[in-house]
């Protein structure tokens, strides 16, 4: 993964753009915050044992400001700035 630094308004944005406002599917609320940095879960071929620095999915978190109920997105389903160096390198 790119080593692309944290952009608050950014990722806002792209929530907004997705309609991802829906209330919260705990409570009900409509009042959430965004985390201030990437998570990241992490992914392995075994149930058992734990693998730490192998592969995973980079995600922001959304909490609710009411319940505190986590609500994760994958940061690849954005890809605004991947997508756009993707298509600039690719000569047919
Ligand atoms: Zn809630």
């Amino acid at each position: 993964m790119e080593d692309k630094k944290f952009n608050r308004l950014e990722y806002i944005d792209e929530l907004l753009k997705r309609n991802a406002q829906n209330p919260c599917h705990r409570c009900g609320h409509n009042s959430f915050s965004l985390i201030d940095g990437y998570s990241y879960f992490p992914i392995q071929e075994k149930l058992d044992g734990t693998v730490l620095g192998g592969p995973n999915i980079p995600a922001i978190l959304v909490v609710c400001s009411n319940c505190g109920a986590l609500i994760s997105h994958a940061v690849g389903a954005f890809k605004p700035f991947e997508n756009k160096e993707e298509k600039e390198g690719q000569n047919g």
